[in-house]
């Protein structure tokens, strides 16, 4: 049987094997159209159906499904793919599971999984890591609540957390002993082994464990799916480090959690905004005064897997960071990341040095909220605290030259034209010479990384991106395509590395995932070109589809062929500049051979 391991597994870490076929029938029974309208009310408009997208906010549809093609598309936010993508992002499912569920919906019968040792071994440790934290966070619960726990309860009333509060959140106490939670474990016939692998107990010197924990408050981290996955402690007294977060493990990775997320998820898709904190007690005081879409990044600094986290809920953030240099710094460093994703960003510094934990319990939620309203856009921030004052000419031109750095790293067309306003205002430069760099710059950076080698994102060839989309229409072309070495012949390397990303998996996997293939690490302006091509162009029959095939081949090797001649023509000048005869014999003699292979295409 012909079984393979599907990339999307990277979420769970469990490679899950499916029969090829049985997809294919998911896949050919199911129809996105239908699937779609359970949670999206959807429109007829032309030949595609339109309605506002799950995934993002907006006022008009432009989310987009195809019922030929069986794909959707949304034109705002770029999510796309087809019925199992869809399902996945919607539902919050693995690849695995959506693959189950549309089984059921569709009565397609999977075999049970195969028993792959590894697999097994694997879910068994991560459900017992999860299973050992749930129990390591009762204990500290129970320890908060006991005579060990008195001043850390005292601590927590003083912040203001109510008992429900800490119920909800599962806060704890870890008692200043060396060996309490390692005494608990034992006498609970839990496995120290996997207690030390959840990073909860250390192994000592000699025989036996002490506590990692001592003297803390702690915080259990959720997953999305509300699993603990680790904690973080806080010193109650005095001691360094203040926070302790559990080591990385199998079930948890730095920089891939937000604290919080579980809880906050639907808010934030209800209010169509995040607010990001730094602290756990910034996220809970926040939340204990009734503003709840709010996920703390736990000290590190933000990651683009934050961001790839919260974007399954939201792409407008409000980041609320400390006063204090190192907020505004972790507020600088975000800047980019924030643009780089196409977020839409905001920045909010309380006034007065106030955290936001202090701000909330002094002046209250609607105080909170007014300031939540008045955030401003990152560009703003940007300007006003990043960029500088400018008061010497000398400044003014470090200032525009740090400016048009940034601005070209924005890779919203309109928000980077808002940009290049902001920062005429600010420096009293004109804003069409201002406009004339960064687009001229652009093309000047592109000129210097060679012609073919990067092209501006908005001029994709369409020859080549008219050929990717037929690959993806009509796969039993593909090998065809292959055996033509047509991808040889693309001068745009990102399209080039599409191509040949989709001849490598229709030769592994034997048919087209438009999920997995424009996964939504592609480049985005790459991917909503091409379904763009796929919503608007007409179904092919095979005679047509030859042709247009046949046409399209032809022409993509012809403009190859015309920048050989071009490239060889600038090098003869070159070499005949330079007076040497053999590189120019050597030349000659290129361009003859790729003359010779011209004349052979064309006949
Ligand atoms: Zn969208």
């Amino acid at each position: 049987m012909n079984r393979v391991v599907l990339e999307k597994q990277q979420k769970t870490g469990k490679p899950v094997h499916f029969d090829n076929s049985k997809i294919e029938e998911i896949r050919n029974r199911i129809d996105v159209v239908d699937l779609v309208s359970e949670y999206v009310t959807l429109k007829k408009s032309g030949r595609n159906f339109t309605g506002l997208c799950p995934f993002h906010q907006e006022k008009t549809p432009s989310f987009t499904v195809n019922r030929e093609k069986q794909i959707f598309y949304c034109f705002g936010c770029g999510e796309g793919g087809n019925a199992i993508t869809f399902l996945m992002k919607i539902a919050d499912k693995t690849f695995p599971e959506a693959i189950r569920d549309l089984a059921l919906k569709t009565g397609v019968v999977l075999p049970p999984l195969p028993s792959d040792k590894e697999t097994k071994q694997r879910n068994l440790l991560r459900e017992g890591i999860v299973n050992i934290n749930f129990k390591a966070s009762q204990y500290f619960s129970r320890s908060l609540f006991s005579s060990a726990g008195v001043a850390a309860r005292q601590y927590m009333q003083d912040r203001g957390l109510t008992d429900d509060v800490i119920k909800q959140f599962r806060l704890g106490y870890a008692p200043d002993t060396w060996h309490s939670l390692t005494d608990f474990i034992e006498k609970s016939g839990l496995s120290p082994k996997l207690a030390e692998q959840a990073g909860l107990i250390i192994p000592g010197k000699e025989d036996g464990y002490y506590d990692r924990f001592r003297g803390r408050l702690m915080f259990p981290i959720e997953n999305v799916f509300g699993e603990i996955v680790a904690f973080g402690g806080r010193m109650l007294d005095k001691g360094e480090p203040k926070y302790l977060n559990s080591p990385e493990s199998p079930v948890y990775i730095k920089g891939r959690n937000l604290f919080g997320l579980n809880k906050a998820k639907d808010d934030i898709r209800k209010r169509g905004f995040a607010l990001i904190v730094e602290g756990y007690f910034d996220l809970i005081a926040l939340w204990n005064a009734g503003i709840r879409n709010v996920v703390a990044t736990l000290g590190t600094a933000l990651t683009r897997e934050h961001l790839d986290l919260l974007r399954r809920y939201t792409i407008e953030v409000i980041a609320l960071f400390d006063p204090d240099e190192a907020g505004k710094k972790a507020l600088s460093r975000s800047l980019e990341l924030f643009l780089s994703t196409e977020m839409k960003a905001k920045a909010l510094i309380l006034p007065d040095s106030y955290d936001p934990d202090d701000y909330v319990r002094k002046f209250g939620r609607d105080k909170m909220e007014e300031l939540i309203i008045l955030a401003q856009p990152l560009s703003d921030y940007y300007i006003e605290n990043v960029l500088g004052a400018g008061r010497t000419f000398e400044d003014k031109r470090e200032m525009v030259r740090n400016a048009l750095d940034f601005i070209s790293k924005i890779r919203d067309k309109k928000e980077k034209d808002l940009f290049i306003r902001r920062i005429a205002e600010k420096t009293g430069l004109n804003e069409a010479i201002l406009r004339g760099e960064v687009y001229q710059g652009s093309v000047r950076q592109d000129r210097q990384t060679g012609k073919t080698k990067r092209v501006p994102n908005v001029n994709h060839d369409l020859v080549e991106l008219h050929l990717i989309q037929l690959m993806m229409e009509y796969p039993q072309k593909i090998i065809q395509i292959e055996n033509e070495h047509v991808l040889d012949y693309f001068l745009q390397p990102e399209i080039q590395h599409l191509g040949r990303k989709i001849i490598d998996a229709y030769k592994l996997l034997g048919f087209i995932d438009v999920g997995v293939i424009l996964s939504s690490h592609e480049n985005l302006v790459l991917r909503d070109r091409i379904f763009q091509l796929m919503m608007k162009g007409l179904p092919a029959d095979e005679v047509m589809l030859e042709k247009v095939l046949t046409d399209n081949v032809r022409q993509i090797k012809r403009k190859w062929y015309k920048e050989q001649h071009q490239q060889i023509k600038i090098r003869l000048n070159k070499a005949q500049e330079e007076g040497s005869e053999d590189l120019i014999a050597k030349l000659l003699m290129e361009k003859k051979n790729i003359l010779l292979k011209e004349k052979e295409l064309q006949s």
